[in-house]
């Protein structure tokens, strides 16, 4: 391979102590000091929650480079605190669900997701904003939100990707709440509805491809809507959205808006990320074109897997 000896500047690492990938942190270190790193910063936290306090550390002490080591979660919580800095991301996707990392084309491969970090393509991806928090792959309400907060106790170390999906069908009563959605200032949606999804990207929560078209650089945030109740209407739901277009099922409604507001007629938990909020009656979400700056895969580059992110 081709190194480039370009010095990497101050790098900073952010890293959730429990989550691992690869030869964990002692890895980490060593293929840090085979890239010479001007200057090099280390964070270790015990959860998530702690890691904006870091993230704003690093920034104060001049990073150029931030690589945040956990999943989704993480890097809601780094993204968050950095978003409009300026500061690049590399996103070592060492958690339970990495979901941007994959949506971006980052391997949960540590020597590879490092090398990408640093040689990587600079690119500028939005972030969405929910009640002045950022995002960058989904916010939900209800349905989802419910299941999060299920796995949220143990089950998804225990189970890995597929507690999501399993702590969400003990959620499929689908309980309906009535909803008000204003989108860029226009009634949208009103009536009974049991989930509303924002998304970033495509590929959400269990790897459900529910946005087929979403792009986390068009200025837009995608936004669905289920009517589903009960556990057959659901399973058509779900299934559509793992067997092909989420947009065909009658159960949704789908579209794309740079603003929405959503009004609940009683509070309901939402969620960031994979990680359960406030519960709420009233949501405010906007997207932040290019809000924040990541390495991924250089195009065409031979870790590219699909040519599109
Ligand atoms: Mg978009």
């Amino acid at each position: 391979m081709l190194r480039q000896k370009q010095r990497a500047g101050t790098v900073a690492v952010i890293a959730h102590q429990k989550k691992s990938l690869g030869g964990g942190l002692d890895e980490l270190r060593r293929l840090l000091a085979d890239e010479e790193p001007g200057k090099l910063l280390w964070y270790e936290v015990p959860k998530s929650k702690k890691a904006p306090k870091q993230a704003r550390k690093a920034l104060k002490e001049g990073a150029d480079l931030v690589l945040v080591w956990g999943g989704d979660g993480m890097v809601q919580r780094c993204v968050d605190a950095l978003a409009g800095s300026g500061v690049t991301v590399g996103i070592i996707p060492a958690g339970t669900a990495n979901l941007l990392a994959q949506n971006l084309g980052v391997p949960e491969d540590l020597p590879e997701a490092v090398r990408i970090a640093f040689h990587g393509e600079s690119r500028k991806i939005d972030l969405g904003k929910v009640n002045g928090e950022h995002f960058a792959v989904m916010a939900g309400l209800g349905f989802d939100a419910e299941m999060i907060k299920d796995a949220d106790r143990g089950l998804k170390d225990k189970l890995g990707r597929a507690a999501y999906v399993w702590t969400g069908l003990r959620h499929v009563r689908g309980e309906l709440v009535r909803m008000e959605v204003k989108l860029d200032g226009v009634k949208w949606f009103e009536g009974e509805a049991s989930c509303l999804l924002l998304g970033n990207v495509g590929t959400i929560t269990g790897g459900i491809e529910a946005f087929d078209d979403a792009r986390p650089d068009d200025g837009w945030l995608e936004i669905g809507v289920t009517t589903a109740k009960g556990p057959i209407q659901w399973a058509r739901v779900l299934g559509r959205m793992s067997a092909g277009r989420s947009d065909e099922s009658p159960f949704v409604r789908m579209t794309r808006a740079r603003k929405v507001d959503v009004k609940l007629s009683e509070p309901m938990t939402y969620e960031l990320d994979g990680g359960a909020k406030d519960s709420v009656t009233r949501l405010k979400a906007k997207v932040v074109p290019g809000g924040i700056t990541v390495r991924v895969p250089v195009p065409d580059g031979p870790d590219r897997p699909d040519g599109r992110a």
